[in-house]
């Protein structure tokens, strides 16, 4: 039998079959700086702020140290991609350089953008500025809003320059190379599992499945067929409860493939993703998706029981009954349902459970979509309508019209029925317009990362300002609260930034 390749020397692109996971070395820097570093995250493993500034932090986050008795490695994974199985993915830009327990929590710590693995492919296992700004500052931003999420310790450049596009006049386009070091108690995702299911690997299958029973899903039980379908039913749960916050977020991922499906259930792979700002389930941030959006806002819970299927057949030969896994997917969709009302009817402040909920929340989803209105500014001021003044209703709420001037005659009556309806059912609850507010506000984030403020963080940051970063960083730590230091950063996106998104690579 092959013995494992030297990761000094050996980093080639390859097929690496038999294995979950291949030692490999991360590149040099020349020259790096450290941009940012999550206080957080810092606590979480037990390092102070005094340990972020030494020579060695910013060695290791950069790849510029390997810590002695540890060997970095990047995991082999496959996935369908754009509902397309495309064989071997794997880390092709991701290095786990170590994992941390600290307070009875484990952390696997990983770089992203530290240079080529074997499952670089044709590409360069680097990352830009920009992206990696935007997983920064948008991951630890989910943290705080409540959202499952991989998390980031650190933020730095690397020194080095990357190619990324070839200008029109032929020229090369160069752009600051970055590492992020992220975090996660695992970044396991779906195509783990599906990759050895694809090789008809069962015995590496069974491996990798048990492993993560026994470190990830410990209160399963010891591994057997039972264990294994209980197994899926918390994937399928917690997969389902990470898409109910990001609907009720307006956070729309982009490249919902199945390599970037947690098995946790955390959001991963910050890349394409963007914010909802009209209300507008059609809405997707991905340039390459703008055909068939296939990864839309509106089509996110369907995306993830479609991902489900895909690890069900995975891990199928484990099982070889196929009736507990299609029983387990059925009740997705129910669960969602259910999960979905329950969600909207906390956003409007509803807590008691009226049979017309649900038609009531379609009605206003449905005038939601006739005008462009920013989901974000809706919510929120929404908290502020007091069933006793039911025509102040759209006076509330005209801060988040993008063309309130479309807002008149027939949609403007759709507006007055409706809020007639919200103070009729607010009078069904028995709670104060004050208490009703306060927990409207505990679900319906007044600050989040708006694809224009990453966007002028990246340009700040480009001209060697850095502190744009620290400011977005710090004012999304409590994005429920009024932050009145930060009002500016509770508007509508302007103009310029209309149609302009993030971009992944
Ligand atoms: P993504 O669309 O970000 O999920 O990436 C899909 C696959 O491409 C994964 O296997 C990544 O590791 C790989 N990949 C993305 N960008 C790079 C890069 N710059 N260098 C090497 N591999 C990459
Ligand atoms: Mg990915
Ligand atoms: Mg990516």
């Amino acid at each position: 039998k092959e013995l494992p390749s030297d990761p000094v020397l050996e980093n080639s692109r390859r097929q690496v079959s038999e294995s979950c996971f291949s030692f490999v070395t991360p590149k040099q820097t020349s020259k790096p700086e450290l941009l940012h570093v999550s206080p957080e995250m810092l606590e979480n493993l037990g390092l102070s702020e005094t340990d972020a500034k030494s020579e060695e932090f910013l060695n290791l986050f950069t790849g510029n140290k390997v810590l002695t008795n540890t060997e970095p490695y990047a995991m082999c994974y496959g996935g369908h991609q754009f509902g397309n199985w495309a064989g071997q993915l794997g880390d092709g830009r991701a290095i786990n350089l170590f994992e941390v327990e600290h307070y009875g929590k484990n952390w696997a710590l990983q770089l992203k953008g530290a240079g080529e693995t074997p499952y670089s492919r044709t590409a360069d296992g680097l990352a830009v500025l920009r992206s990696s700004i935007r997983e920064y500052l948008c991951s630890e931003a989910m943290f705080h809003l409540g959202v499952p999420t991989t998390r980031a310790l650190s933020l730095a450049l690397s020194g080095d320059e990357v190619l990324r596009d070839v200008m029109y006049d032929g020229n090369p386009a160069y752009e600051k190379g970055a590492i992020v070091c992220r975090t996660a108690e695992s970044f396991l995702r779906f195509g783990n599992y599906q990759i050895f299911a694809a090789r008809q690997d069962n015995k590496n299958l069974k491996r990798l499945v048990d492993y993560t029973i026994k470190y990830h899903f410990s209160n399963l039980g010891e591994p057997s067929i039972g264990t294994y379908v209980k197994f899926f039913k918390e994937v399928t749960k917690r997969t389902l409860d990470m898409i109910i916050h990001w609907q009720r977020v307006g956070f729309v991922h982009g490249v919902m493939n199945t390599d970037n499906m947690s098995v946790l259930g955390l959001t991963i792979d910050y890349g394409p993703y963007g914010w909802l700002e009209g209300y507008d389930y059609g809405w997707t941030p991905n340039t390459t998706d703008r055909q068939h959006k296939r990864y839309r806002y509106g089509n996110q819970p369907n995306i993830g029981l479609w991902n489900l299927l895909e690890l069900a057949n995975a891990i199928y030969p484990l099982i070889e009954d196929t009736e507990p896994l299609e029983t387990i997917l059925n009740q997705y969709k129910i669960d969602f349902d259910k999960g979905r009302l329950h969600m909207m009817r906390s956003k409007l402040g509803l807590q008691i459970e009226d049979d017309n909920d649900k038609s009531f929340i379609l009605e206003l989803e449905d005038i939601l979509h006739l005008t462009e209105i920013d989901m974000t500014i809706f919510f929120r001021n929404l908290s502020d309508f007091n069933k006793e003044k039911t025509s102040h209703g759209l006076n509330i709420i005209t801060e988040s019209f993008y063309k309130p001037e479309e807002v008149s005659g027939n949609i403007e009556m759709r507006w007055f029925n409706w809020f007639e309806k919200y103070a009729e059912r607010l009078k069904m609850e028995n709670i104060s317009d004050k208490v009703r507010k306060d927990r409207m506000n505990s679900v319906n984030p007044k600050y989040v990362l708006r694809n224009y403020m990453a966007q002028l963080a990246i340009d700040e940051t480009d001209k060697g300002d850095y502190s744009l970063i620290d400011e977005l960083f710090t004012m999304l730590k409590k994005p429920y609260d009024e932050q009145p230091e930060y009002e500016k950063w509770f508007a509508k996106r302007p103009d310029w930034a209309r149609d302009k998104v993030g971009c992944s690579m």
